[in-house]
Formats: C-alpha cells, sequence, structure tokens
C-alpha cells in the first residue's frame, strides 16, 4: 500500500509538474495563453488531490486528525478566492497581484517556524540538523522579504501611500548590513541545537528581513513598479520553494523554482523594456519627478483639442492607423468599444494596428489581457520593438490612455525620472489624438507629456471609453 502511494505520489508530481510547464509555455503566447491557464488549472488540481490523497492514505492518525480541517480550509481558501476573482476590477489586478505574493511569503514564514518547532534538532543531528535550520532561516528570509515588500506594493500600487521613492540617506548601505545581519543569524541558526538556543536568531532574521522587505520596496519609484511587480512574483517563487525543501516536497520546490526563475526572466524583460539595469532599479530612487526635475518647470506652450466628430473624419481619411492604448484605457474600460471601432474602420479597408509598450498599464501584459477580453485579433498586436521604426508612414496615431509610455522627454531630457525608458514614438506619426480625461494630471511616473502640446498632436479631452463610443457613433 505504501509503495503503492509513494508511486503514485511521484507520477502525480511529475505530471502536475509537466503541465506547469505547458502552462507557462502557453502563457508565453496571447494566442495560446487560455490553453496555458487550463494546463495550470489542472497541475494546480492535481497537485492538490495528490497531496490530500497522500497525507490523508500515508497515515490514519493524520487523517483521523486533520481530514475536517484540510476540508474546511480548502473551502473557505476556494470561497475567498473565488469571491475575489469574480469581483476584481481589471484595473484592480496588479494590486491583487501583489496582495497574492504576500501570501505566499507570509505562508513560507509560518512553514518554516512550524517546521523549527517541530524539528528543532530533536530528529536531526550533526549535519542534518545544520541543514535543516539552513533551510528554515532561509524560507523565513525569502518569506518575509516578499511578505512585507509585497504588502508595501500593494498600498503603493493601489494609492493608498505616495508612490514617491523613500531616499533615507545611506539607504544602500542600511540594505547591505540588513542582508549581512540576516546571513549571519543564519550562520549561527544552523549551529544551534533545541528550541531555546535558534529561536534568537531566528527572530531576529524575522524581523530584520521583514523591515529590508519594505525597505527595499519603499526606496523604489513609480516608474519602476513593473519590475517591483515581477521581482516580488519571482521572489514568491524562491519562497515557495523554500518552503518545498523545509516540508520535504518536491512538486512545490518545482513549482517554486518555475515561478521564481519565470518572475526573474520576467524582470529581465522589464528591465530591458524600460532601459533601466535590475541593479540600479533595487537600489531604487528613480520615479520621483519632483526630486530629479521631471520637466514640470517647463512652458511646452498650449494643446489643441479635436472633437469626436472630427476624430471620426480623421479616421475615415486615414489608411493606416496605429492604437497604442494606456493605463487610461483600463481605467475606462475602453477595450471593448476600442475594438469595436477597430472593426468598423478595418471594415472600411483603414489598416489599423496596436502598439504595446512592455510598461503600459500596471501590469506585465496588463494591454494584452484587455485586447484579447475584447477579441482584437492577435495579429493585429504588435510589441513596441515591432512597430516603433514605422510611426513615420503613419497616418493617424491614438494615443488612448497612454501618457508615460508615449512621453519624447524620456529620449530628450536626461533629467527626467523616465530617461532613457524606450518609448512608443507616435509623435513621428502624421498626425496624433491623444485621448485623457483632463490636462491637469500626469502619468504615474508624475512627469508632464510634451507631446500633448505638439502641432500635429490633437486631445480629446473626456473618458476613453465615452470618447471612443462618440467616434463611432459618428463614423
Ligand atoms: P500612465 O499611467 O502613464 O498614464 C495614464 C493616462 O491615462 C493618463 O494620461 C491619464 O490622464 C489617462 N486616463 C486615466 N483614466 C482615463 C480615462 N478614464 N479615460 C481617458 N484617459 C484616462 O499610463 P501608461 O500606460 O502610458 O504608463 C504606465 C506607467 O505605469 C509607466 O510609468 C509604468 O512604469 C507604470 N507601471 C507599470 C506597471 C506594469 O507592470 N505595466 C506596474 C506599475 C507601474 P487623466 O488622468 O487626465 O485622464
Amino acid at each position: 500500500m505504501l509503495e503503492m502511494l509513494t508511486q503514485f505520489e511521484m507520477l502525480a508530481y511529475i505530471l502536475a509538474g509537466l503541465l506547469f510547464i505547458l502552462a507557462l509555455a502557453g502563457l508565453s503566447q496571447q494566442k495560446t495563453a487560455n490553453r496555458g491557464n487550463k494546463f495550470g488549472i489542472c497541475g494546480m488540481a492535481l497537485a492538490l488531490v495528490a497531496v490530500i490523497v497522500v497525507t490523508l492514505a500515508g497515515n490514519a492518525e493524520i487523517a483521523a486528525q486533520t481530514a475536517g480541517l484540510m476540508v474546511v480550509g480548502i473551502a473557505i481558501g476556494a470561497a475567498i478566492g473565488v469571491w475575489r476573482a469574480v469581483k476584481v476590477q481589471m484595473t484592480e489586478m496588479p494590486q491583487l497581484v501583489a496582495m497574492l505574493h504576500q501570501f505566499v511569503g507570509l505562508a513560507a514564514v509560518l512553514v518554516g517556524f512550524n517546521s523549527f518547532f517541530i524539528e528543532p534538532g530533536g530528529h536531526f543531528q550533526g549535519a542534518m540538523n545544520a541543514y535543516h535550520l539552513g533551510e528554515v532561516g532561509l524560507a523565513i528570509f525569502i518569506g518575509a522579504v516578499t511578505f512585507t515588500g509585497s504588502i508595501v506594493a500593494f498600498l503603493k500600487l493601489s494609492a493608498k501611500i505616495s508612490g514617491k521613492p523613500l531616499m533615507i540617506p545611506g539607504r544602500n548601505a542600511i540594505n547591505a548590513i540588513m542582508v549581512l545581519v540576516c546571513l549571519a543569524c543564519i550562520g549561527w541558526l544552523i549551529n544551534t541545537t533545541g528550541v531555546e538556543a535558534g529561536l534568537v536568531p531566528l527572530i531576529i532574521i524575522t524581523v530584520v528581513s521583514l523591515v529590508l522587505g519594505a525597505h527595499l520596496v519603499l526606496a523604489i519609484g513609480g516608474g519602476d513598479m513593473p519590475v517591483v511587480v515581477s521581482m516580488l512574483n519571482s521572489y514568491s517563487g524562491w519562497a515557495a520553494a523554500m518552503a518545498g525543501f523545509t516540508l520535504g516536497n518536491d512538486l512545490l520546490i518545482i513549482t517554486g523554482s518555475l515561478v521564481g526563475s519565470s518572475g526573474a526572466y520576467l524582470s529581465y524583460i522589464m528591465c530591458k523594456g524600460m532601459n533601466r539595469s535590475f541593479a540600479s532599479v533595487i537600489l531604487g530612487g528613480f520615479g520621483d519627478g519632483a526630486t530629479a526635475g521631471g520637466g514640470e518647470q517647463k512652458d511646452y506652450g498650449t494643446h489643441t483639442e479635436i472633437t469626436a466628430e472630427e476624430t471620426a473624419a480623421a479616421l475615415k481619411a486615414a489608411k493606416t492607423v496605429v492604437i497604442t492604448p494606456g493605463y487610461g484605457m483600463a481605467v475606462a474600460q475602453a477595450q471593448f468599444p476600442v475594438a469595436d471601432l477597430t472593426r468598423k474602420l478595418k471594415e472600411r479597408g483603414v489598416d489599423v494596428k496596436f502598439g504595446i509598450h512592455p510598461v503600459a498599464g500596471r501590469m506585465p501584459g496588463h494591454m494584452n489581457v484587455l485586447l484579447a477580453e475584447a477579441k482584437v485579433p492577435y495579429d493585429a498586436v504588435f510589441e513596441m520593438d515591432e512597430i516603433n521604426d514605422d510611426f513615420g508612414e503613419v497616418d493617424e496615431v491614438l494615443v488612448i490612455g497612454a501618457n508615460d509610455t508615449v512621453n519624447p522627454s524620456a529620449l530628450t531630457e536626461p533629467g527626467s525620472p523616465i530617461a532613457g525608458m524606450p518609448v512608443l514614438k507616435v509623435w513621428e506619426a502624421n498626425h496624433v489624438i491623444a485621448f485623457k480625461r483632463s490636462m491637469g494630471n500626469a502619468g504615474y511616473a508624475g512627469v508632464v507629456n510634451p507631446l500633448f502640446y505638439n502641432d500635429n498632436t490633437d486631445m480629446l479631452l473626456g473618458d476613453a471609453k465615452g470618447s471612443v463610443e462618440a467616434i463611432i457613433a459618428a463614423l
């Protein structure tokens, strides 16, 4: 019986691991993302069933004590998960993701403490004891950094605290000292035996890494938050992998490593998209328009406005149109009328394409998700690098709720907080129509956008959804 269970566990874990890899492969392309998600759901369901069956069937005593608790725990967790997933607005997705990362971090800390109190050297001897306590220390270190880092990211993304970087003098030295203290305490911990001796370094590790996580993310400015989101995604994976080591669960190690490494790769892509080095983001301080002199003082002249009817006329006359959506499209939920407008223009023979900046919106792939939701054909959607050299041949560009990602000062003003970030060169087109609600607000990085004052740019002010619907009516 025991042998059968072990074989079932191994088979289920291998299958679930394969399904997670297929899920990641599917999620790498918009066309296959839905299928990828389904693979992920199947993998997770299989993993849950396998863990429950093996735990319950493997030990009758544990089964009697915990079966009821497990059912209640899963039912409560599933109910909260379904409730949040149904209720969450598309614009709240980034903060929801940050909130979910914090749970992974907290879980790793709790698993670490649990494992410490159950096995504080009583079971393991010598090198095994040191190895076990090393795992516990690392799991708590990574988990605690992820936990508080994700809480701060959640607060920043939901605008509950300011997005400006916290610039404490000597902050990099403070971070380095905190990391060294944690590593030294892990060294201390692995040389202890018993709860009493190990608890002191463990508590120091927990407290210092909780502070470190919060401080790391507090020091990162608005414009660099995309990297933080993907970085915390990666940390949450490594925290889960460490919990897998502590629990001796191979599948958790595989899954955690998949999340950790794919999150690290995503951070690399986001850094590339923003032309930042990973180190410069982590060391923090970018994105503070006020301190970096981000162009607010400059006078860019006056803007010109356009009506929905005039926009419709311009679109009718155009041969090529490129739409560059941004966070405002998500706020306005304008993706459905935008998809409708695209269909109508295509029926008239206009060539309509979408240009997507890698950090548009508030989470990686935000615009792609919205456009897929509205069933915009995948072959009309282009990444920034694929389309950025073609704007010179475009008749009309519709900038729908984008700001930082189309801001030319990123290329022309070295003092700008977004200096060096590649942007969509929409101003090279014949004519630009920019959708936003008012001229008063800047983009996420808090920088004024000179594009809106260019001679070949007209502003269509108002809620993007209403504006696009008015254009469709006028067409
Ligand atoms: P921005 O956040 O820079 O600007 C959004 C624009 O949308 C503003 O001009 C705003 O102007 C307008 N807007 C808001 N609501 C509406 C509405 N209802 N109707 C019409 N317009 C509206 O957008 P981008 O997508 O260009 O840039 C994304 C920014 O977010 C970058 O700085 C990026 O670094 C950052 N970020 C990205 C993350 C990611 O993972 N993608 C994560 C965290 C941050 P107004 O208010 O006047 O309407």
